[in-house]
């Protein structure tokens, strides 16, 4: 999420006031949506960029094409596009949009999940993943007193409540590790067990990783957003390596499509964490 609200400070500095002249679709899977068509952008002008959870939300003239990048899904900003369209095929690309000034982006995909979803909309509630979303923890109305109650009311593990769009948008898979790993808690403590004195250390670790995040990706041009949070991660995505904080080997939970990371000694009184335990947790 820190890496999506760069994006948005990104576009609104590039594409705002400016005139969308065409929409290429490349990769019609992309589009999850066919009413208002896709067509119905060009001639119309960009007048805001918006953030909700990991949706990224381009207001166009009333109209939104809204974007949920997913995990291989990413931005590549173009100062000048070439006007040919794109051939459509199974490459990356899956969607164009050209600007009035022949500048432009390109949504592309990488790998073979297929999970890169578009979606123009009149009004972005109507997007389903939108409409599900808890609250954002870069609001004010995320307070302590708020995800206390979010934890005390849910059955299930601490790693899934934190992941779970619907309680709190924008966390995700990445920064609920390193959240974790800030306040030594294991991924399967049940959420309703957690002290209060967990609840306020979770929360503050939650607020400050993901404002360190955003500080460090905002200003830096959208290609260079991924390498940067790859850097800025202490566990996740780190299995092998040293814990930057006690040298312990940081272990790793694998599910069918991610993995989880964080350090035993730190977070688990050195006991390394079944996979089966999280099997049904991460969708
Ligand atoms: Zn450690």
């Amino acid at each position: 999420m820190p890496e999506v609200q760069a994006l948005v400070g990104f576009l609104r500095a590039r594409a705002v006031d400016r005139v969308i002249a065409r929409v290429d679709v490349p990769g019609i899977q992309v589009l999850k949506t066919y009413d208002p068509p896709v067509t119905a952008l060009a001639g119309l002008t960009v007048t805001g960029v918006s953030r909700h959870g990991k949706f990224l939300d381009l207001d166009v003239s009333g109209l939104h094409l809204v974007v949920h990048l997913a995990r291989a899904g990413w931005l590549q900003w173009k100062q000048a596009l070439a006007p040919a369209p794109p051939r459509p095929g199974k490459g990356p690309l899956g969607l164009r949009v050209h600007l009035d000034d022949g500048s432009g982006f390109d949504l592309t995909e990488a790998g073979t999940q297929k999970r890169l979803a578009v979606y123009v909309v009149r009004d972005p509630a109507l997007v389903p993943g939108v409409a599900r979303l808890g609250v954002d923890p870069m609001a004010a109305e995320f307070t302590e007193q708020l995800l206390a109650g979010l934890l005390a009311g849910v059955r299930g593990q601490v790693k899934g409540v934190l992941t779970d769009q619907s309680l709190i948008a924008g966390l995700g898979n990445a920064y609920s590790d390193e959240v974790l790993w800030q306040v030594r808690l294991s991924p399967f403590k049940p959420a309703a067990n957690l002290s209060a004195e967990d609840v306020t250390r979770l929360h503050t670790a939650i607020v400050d990783t993901l404002r360190a995040a955003t500080g460090r990706a905002e200003g830096l041009a959208a290609a260079a957003l991924k390498a940067e949070k790859k850097d800025g991660l202490q566990v996740h995505g780190r299995a092998g390596q040293p814990c930057p904080r006690c040298g312990d080997t940081v272990r790793e939970v694998s599910f069918a499509t991610k993995s989880l990371q964080y350090c035993p000694t730190c977070q688990t009184a050195g006991q390394p964490l079944a996979d089966r335990r999280l099997s049904r947790l991460l969708k």
